[in-house]
C-alpha cells in the first residue's frame, strides 16, 4: 500500500495563529503555479483529486493541510509565479509563509517541485536561497520527467544536481512524473524517512514496533550518477548551514521577507 494513502484534507490556513497544534511532523510542497504540486502531492496520496481542494476558491493563497497520520501532514503552499499578483495578496502570502518556513518547528522539511523542461528559475531559486539557510532538508522533484527524452533527463538531472550543490547544503532531487508514476518509491523514501513513517513500518515488519521512536532522518542527498528507472538522486552530503533562514531576502512571492524574530506575521508565536 502506498506510504501516503491515508492522507486526507484536515484544514486550511489563513493566519499564523491557526496552524495546526497537534504537528508533531510536517512537509511543506512549494513550487511554481503549474509546475506539477498538485499533481505530485496527488500521485504521492494515491488520490486523484485530493490536492486540487488547493484550487478552490478562498484557499489557493493560504497553507491547506492533509493529514497522513497522527501528526504528520503534509502541507500546499500557494504556488508561485502569478503574473500579476496584486501587492496586497503578496504582502498577506509573505505575512503568512515567510514565518511559517522560518520558524515553525514541526515543519521538518520541503518538498520543491520544478518542472523538469524549467528547473530553477529565478523564483525557484529565491525559494531556495531563502529556506535552505533554516537548515532542514529539502528534496526536489523535477517533475513531468515524462516530457523529456532518457538522455535529457540525465542531463537535466546532472545539472539540477550541480547547481543545487552550490545553493543548498542539505539537498536531495529526483526525477518524478505523475503521469507515469514514476520516482513514487523514492519520494515515499524520503518523505517517510523525514516523517518517521518508514521507519515505523519496518519496526513493525520486524515485530518491534515502538511509538515515537523514529527521529525524522535528515534530507541526506543520495543515489547515483544516472537516475534510476524511479528517479533517483545526488549522492553528497555537505556541511549543514546555520540556522536562521535568509533574513531579508527576497521571497518568491513578491517583495522582501520581514526579519526573523519570535513573533511574527500577524503577531503569533509559530509553535
Ligand atoms: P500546480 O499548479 O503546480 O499544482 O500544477 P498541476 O498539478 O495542476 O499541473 C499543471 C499541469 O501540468 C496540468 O495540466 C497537469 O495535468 C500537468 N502535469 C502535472 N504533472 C504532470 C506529469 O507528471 N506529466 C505531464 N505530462 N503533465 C503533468
Amino acid at each position: 500500500m502506498p506510504l501516503f494513502q491515508n492522507a486526507a484534507f484536515h484544514t486550511t490556513v489563513a493566519r499564523l495563529r491557526d496552524l495546526p497544534s497537534d504537528s508533531r511532523c510536517e512537509i511543506a510542497f512549494a513550487g511554481r503555479s503549474n509546475s506539477g504540486k498538485s499533481s505530485a502531492i496527488n500521485t504521492l496520496a494515491n488520490h486523484s483529486r485530493l490536492a486540487f481542494v488547493s484550487k478552490t476558491p478562498g484557499r489557493t493563497q493560504h497553507l491547506n493541510y492533509f493529514r497522513l497520520a497522527d501528526g504528520k501532514y503534509f502541507v500546499d503552499l500557494p504556488g508561485y509565479g502569478f503574473a500579476r499578483a496584486p501587492e496586497e495578496v503578496r504582502a498577506r502570502w509573505e505575512g503568512l509563509l515567510a514565518p511559517y518556513l522560518q520558524q515553525r518547528a514541526p515543519l521538518c522539511g520541503l518538498v520543491l517541485i520544478m518542472d523538469s523542461r524549467h528547473p530553477l528559475t529565478e523564483l525557484d531559486r529565491k525559494m531556495l536561497g531563502w529556506f535552505a539557510p533554516t537548515g532542514k532538508p529539502i528534496h526536489v522533484l523535477l517533475s513531468k520527467a515524462d516530457k523529456l527524452t532518457r538522455q535529457e533527463q540525465i542531463v537535466t538531472f546532472r545539472d539540477v544536481r550541480r547547481e543545487l550543490v552550490e545553493l543548498c547544503g542539505n539537498c536531495s532531487l529526483q526525477l518524478f512524473s505523475s503521469l507515469k508514476k514514476s520516482g513514487v518509491a523514492e519520494a515515499e523514501s524520503v518523505l517517510g524517512a523525514w516523517l518517521g513513517l518508514e521507519a515505523k513500518a519496518e519496526l513493525r515488519a520486524s515485530g518491534s514496533a515502538g511509538e515515537g521512536g523514529a527521529e525524522p532522518r535528515r534530507g541526506a542527498a543520495t543515489g547515483r550518477d544516472v537516475p534510476t528507472a524511479d528517479g533517483v538522486a545526488g549522492d553528497r552530503e555537505k556541511e549543514t548551514p546555520g540556522k536562521g533562514g535568509g533574513r531579508g531576502q527576497d521571497m518568491p512571492y513578491g517583495n522582501k521577507a520581514p526579519a526573523q524574530g519570535g513573533e511574527a506575521g500577524d503577531g503569533q508565536t509559530i509553535r
